[in-house]
C-alpha cells in the first residue's frame, strides 16, 4: 500500500510506500565498522594532532593537550566556517551573501578509538551531551551567531571522514532552513491551537501506542507519522522547553540512556546501521519558548536520495513508521 502523509509541525509530505519494498533484511546496509587507524587524530596519546582543546573533562591533573582526559572538544581541523572576522553581510544585486564565519567543533567522547555511543555507558554519553550543552552556552554569546547544531555521522556512508566516535557542534549566523521550517510550523500551530505542536505530539502519539518505540521517566522515542526515511526516530522530551542547552542535568540523563537504549535497538534490529543523529533546539535570538520544543532526531542510512526526491522533495519511505516502532520495540535492549 501506498499513502501520503504530512508531517505536522512543517507541511512535509512524504510516500509511505510498502508495495515496493524488499524484505528488511534485503536493505543494502553498510555496517558501521569501526576501524582500527595508528594515525587516529583523536586517539589518546595524539593530543598534538589536533588544534588546541577548548574544553576536557576527566582530567586528574594532567595538562591541557596530553593524555589523561575522558573526553575532549577541539575545534574541528578544517572546518566548514571561521570564527575568526566580521559578517561583513552585504548584496550582490539580487543575491545575498556573508563572510563564512561561524564555528565548528569536535566533541571526542571517548580516550578510546573502538568505543560507540552504543558500547559507552550512560555516564559517558551524559558527559558528551553535558559537553555539547557548555559549548553552546558559551558560542551563545558571540553575537554573530543565530543558531547552533549539534550532529553526528556515524559510519563512513552516513559521513563520517574520522571512524573514532565524535560529535560535531556547528555555530551559524543564520537559522538554516530545517530549522526555520520547524519553527514557523510551530509558530503557525501555537497561532491556531495556543498550544506546542511537540506537546501535542507527544500526548496524542504516548495515548496511541503505535509508533512510540521506548520511554523513560523524561524522553519518548517515537517513530514521526510521516518519516522521510525507514526507521526515522525522534527523541523528545515530556517537559516542554524550547532549548536543549536550558533542560536540567537529570534531562541529560535520561536523554542518555534513552539514546543508548534506542541506538543498541537499531544495532541488532539493522545490523550496525551507519547513522545520523541531530539535535534541533531553538534559534538563539528569537523568543519561540511558548511553541518550539528541542529534540533529537535519529536517522539510520538505508536507502538513497534519488531523481524523485530531488525532483520533488517529497520523500519514498518504503517503511511505515507503525511497523519501524514495532520491530524496534521488539529488540529489546
Ligand atoms: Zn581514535
Ligand atoms: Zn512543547
Ligand atoms: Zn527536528
Amino acid at each position: 500500500m501506498s499513502e501520503l502523509r504530512k508531517d505536522c509541525v512543517t507541511g512535509r509530505w512524504v510516500i509511505v510506500s510498502t508495495d515496493r519494498r524488499k524484505r528488511l533484511s534485503d536493505f543494502h546496509l553498510e555496517p558501521a565498522q569501526v576501524t582500527a587507524d595508528a594515525d587516529c587524530p583523536f586517539c589518546e596519546g595524539h593530543e598534538q594532532m589536533t588544534p588546541r582543546e577548548l574544553l576536557s573533562y576527566g582530567r586528574q591533573g594532567s595538562a591541557p593537550d596530553t593524555p589523561g582526559w575522558t573526553l575532549r572538544v577541539v575545534p574541528n581541523q578544517a572546518p566548514v566556517l571561521r570564527v575568526e572576522g566580521s559578517l561583513d553581510r552585504q548584496g550582490e544585486g539580487l543575491f545575498d551573501k556573508m563572510n563564512g564565519i561561524g564555528a565548528h567543533e569536535v566533541v571526542i567522547e571517548s580516550p578510546r578509538h573502538e568505543a560507540t555511543l552504543t558500547t559507552l555507558d550512560e555516564a559517558s554519553v551524559e558527559q558528551a551531551l553535558w559537553a555539547c550543552r557548555e559549548r553552546i552556552q558559551d558560542l551563545k554569546r558571540d553575537m554573530r551567531f543565530r543558531s547552533i547544531v549539534v550532529f553526528k555521522n556515524h559510519g563512513a556512508a552516513a559521513g563520517a571522514a574520522v571512524a573514532h566516535s565524535h560529535l560535531q557542534i556547528i555555530a551559524l549566523p543564520i537559522v538554516p532552513r530545517e530549522v526555520r521550517d520547524e519553527v514557523d510550523g510551530a509558530r503557525a500551530h501555537f497561532e491556531t491551537k495556543e498550544r506546542c505542536v511537540f506537546c501535542d505530539v507527544l500526548r496524542q502519539e504516548i495515548a496511541d501506542g503505535r509508533r512510540v518505540v521506548a520511554a523513560n521517566a523524561d524522553m519518548v522515542a517515537l517513530a514521526p507519522y510521516a518519516p522521510r526515511f525507514p526507521f526515522e526516530t525522534w527523541i523528545l522530551p515530556r517537559r516542554h522547553e524550547a532549548r536543549f542547552e536550558e533542560a536540567p542535568r537529570q534531562e541529560f540523563a535520561s536523554l542518555a540512556k534513552m539514546l543508548g537504549d534506542l541506538l543498541r535497538r537499531m544495532h541488532k534490529a539493522l545490523e550496525m546501521p551507519p547513522y545520523n543523529l541531530l539535535v534541533h533546539s531553538a534559534p538563539v535570538k528569537e523568543s519561540v519558548g511558548d511553541y518550539y520544543h528541542w529534540h533529537v532526531e535519529v536517522i539510520p542510512k538505508l536507502t538513497k536520495m534519488a531523481g524523485f526526491e530531488w525532483a520533488t522533495g517529497l520523500y519514498l519511505n518504503p517503511v511505515a513508521p507503525e511497523e519501524a516502532a514495532q520491530v524496534l520495540r521488539d529488540f529489546r535492549a
